[in-house]
């Protein structure tokens, strides 16, 4: 079955921003150029993915989860990572308690009964078909919505999807009805979302974006130069995600459970099993929000209710090693990009269990004053993580909804893929007031090509010819080392030891301020681009450098007297 046709005329579009995850997915639409994300039917905005038939009857999003504990074996679950692959290339590890995927003939499907009737007989669809099913319901919620039906959407996708599985996503969308404008990658679409904000000023920057979901965390740096996205590197993890919180608190329960009712391991049952977790991922959401969450099952196991509480801070001793994992993964990604934190300006915390305060308040210890964390429990104004990416997703395809499809590809891509660009910053060498010759940056070092920069500087205070150096600048990071202490052995002593104390990790920083080395990024002066002498400048005069970098990494290098006609204009 397949709701595919020809694609609707650019004026005759209602498009919509769509995020489809392992775990969750979302619906955005755009109201006067603002973006927002649509409630389904069921009022939910993070939607589960997740299909289920019970009696030939189809069930999505939270309804289809709930049946996880009923109703498994009919009940598809972490799927969309499995499209466009191949059987033998697939990690099954999260689909043990739902319908598991099937090799048929190398690709993934799964058997279910999705008809009525005692004796029906199972059915067993490709992962392509159930994504266009899962999809076709997801949209229908937005149509339902806006109250016309939906045509086209920009979709997110994460960005290690190959072309492959590019194209799956786009043939199971099509099947579903759904012509897709474009797919940008997750962390780009996260930050177009806060770039859109009417407070958000545009200007040169490093973000890291921090997607953490429920299944993977990707982790990818991007340059953004003059509204240009650069992607220099991307990390992914299957390991510390999500789902590894719902394991810590599965385990913290059924110990607990286990320790008033020995023999009655939840964990061996699979319907206690799916019950565990469950209320084990919504113990871990309200810790979100407060520092104290209940935990509450009926007939958890062997008939027995169970009933019980944690506090935050007990929860993130026992999370410690996954809630660190996302701390390395972070620091591993902004070294692959060759950056140190310090040159990082903004992080954006993006995907479900980035609301997780412990880990907001890791990545501020990891970078300087100066980097923006943006997370519900830093910044108070920041974007909820859950809904970034549909978001963006909603304001690209608002951007675009009036293209023709062909034009869309070639005008569209380059912004949110890599591009080239360069790799040291050009700019000016200044003489401080201390005499010192000092780099002003023009281009940031990561902008993308061909770009264009105009600055002015100050000519010397009298004035006269004034010759300009253009060079190269690349930054350092120049390390302080603070005053050698009196050595203190008491102190020392202590330290180590609260170092082996669980619940006092958080405040080592602290502890440790006053002896940290002060660590600055400063400029070095590189190899000279170019000179150029403009006679006569007045006094108190100003000298208008511009350099225009091509795509070709040729440099045009034009100075002038502010004011002044003609000027000096080479190419390098
Ligand atoms: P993936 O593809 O990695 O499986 P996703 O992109 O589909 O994930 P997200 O919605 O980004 O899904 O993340 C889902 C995860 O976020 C789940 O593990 C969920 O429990 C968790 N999560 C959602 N809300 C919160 C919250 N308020 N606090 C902590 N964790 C949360
Ligand atoms: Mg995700």
């Amino acid at each position: 079955m397949s709701d595919k046709k020809e694609a609707p005329a650019p004026g005759d579009r209602t498009v919509i921003g769509l995020t489809f995850g392992n775990s969750s997915s979302s619906i955005a639409c755009t109201v006067d150029d603002k973006a927002e994300v649509i409630a389904n039917e069921d009022g939910d905005r993070q939607i589960p993915t997740i299909l289920s038939y019970v009696d030939g009857e189809e069930y999505y999003g939270q309804q289809a989860k709930n049946f996880l504990v009923r109703n498994p074996k009919n009940t598809v679950a972490y799927f969309r990572d499995f499209l466009g692959k191949e059987f033998k290339s697939i990690d099954p590890t999260h689909n043990h308690a739902s319908a598991h995927p099937q090799d048929v003939d190398g690709t993934v499907s799964f058997t279910i009964t999705d008809k009525e009737g005692e004796d029906a007989e199972p059915s067993t669809l490709s992962v392509a078909e159930i994504s266009t099913r899962y999809l076709r319901r997801l949209v229908g919620s937005a149509s339902d919505y806006l109250g016309k039906k939906v045509t086209s959407a920009v979709i997110t996708i994460p960005t290690n999807f190959n072309e492959k599985q590019k194209a799956a996503l786009v043939a199971a969308a099509s099947g579903a009805g759904i012509e897709v404008l474009q797919l940008i990658s997750e962390p780009v679409a996260a930050v177009l979302a806060y770039d859109a904000r009417p407070e958000a000023e545009i200007k040169d920057k490093i973000v890291v974006v921090a997607d953490l979901g429920g299944t993977r965390s990707d982790v990818t740096v991007v340059a953004s130069r003059g509204g240009m996205y650069t992607i220099l590197a991307t990390a992914h993890d299957y390991e510390y995600a999500g789902a590894a919180l719902d394991k810590v608190l599965m385990d913290h329960f059924a110990k607990e459970f286990l320790k008033k009712y020995p023999g009655n391991d939840p964990r061996e049952n699979a319907r206690s099993l799916a019950k565990l977790k469950q209320e084990s991922e919504a113990t871990k959401k309200a810790l979100s929000l407060g520092t104290n969450a209940s935990f509450s099952v009926e007939s958890l196991a062997a008939g027995i209710d169970f009933a019980s509480t944690i506090n935050r801070l007990r929860y993130e001793t026992i999370a410690r090693s996954v809630l660190e994992g996302f701390n390395r993964l972070v620091e591993s990604a902004v070294k692959k990009a060759g950056l140190d934190v310090l040159d990082v300006d903004e992080v954006i915390l993006a995907g479900g269990t980035a609301h997780t305060p412990r880990i907001a308040a890791n990545f501020r210890s990891i970078f300087p004053e100066s980097t923006n964390i943006l997370a519900p429990s830093t910044t108070p104004t920041a974007i909820n993580p859950s809904e970034l990416q549909a978001r963006g997703a909603a304001l690209q395809a608002s951007l675009i909804q009036e293209y023709e499809a062909e034009d869309i590809d070639q005008s569209t891509h380059a912004a949110v893929t890599t591009v080239p660009h360069i790799t040291n910053a050009i700019g000016v060498v200044s003489v401080s007031e201390t005499g010192e010759e000092v780099f002003v940056p023009i281009v940031e070092p990561e902008t993308a090509v061909p770009a264009r920069r105009t600055v002015q500087v100050p000519a010397p205070k009298n004035g006269g010819d004034v010759l300009v150096k253009i060079v190269e600048g690349n930054t350092h990071i120049k390390v302080t080392k603070p005053e050698p202490k009196k050595s203190n052995g008491d102190s020392k002593a202590a330290k180590v030891e609260d170092a082996d104390e669980d619940s006092d990790f958080s405040d080592d920083d602290d502890s440790d301020e006053e002896e940290e080395e002060k660590r600055e990024k400063v400029w070095k002066i590189g190899s000279t681009v170019a000179e150029a002498a403009i006679r006569g400048v007045k006094k108190g005069g100003k000298v208008e450098v511009t350099i225009q970098v091509n795509a070709d990494l040729g440099v045009v290098v034009t100075t002038r007297e502010v004011g002044a006609k003609g000027g000096v204009r080479g190419n390098i």
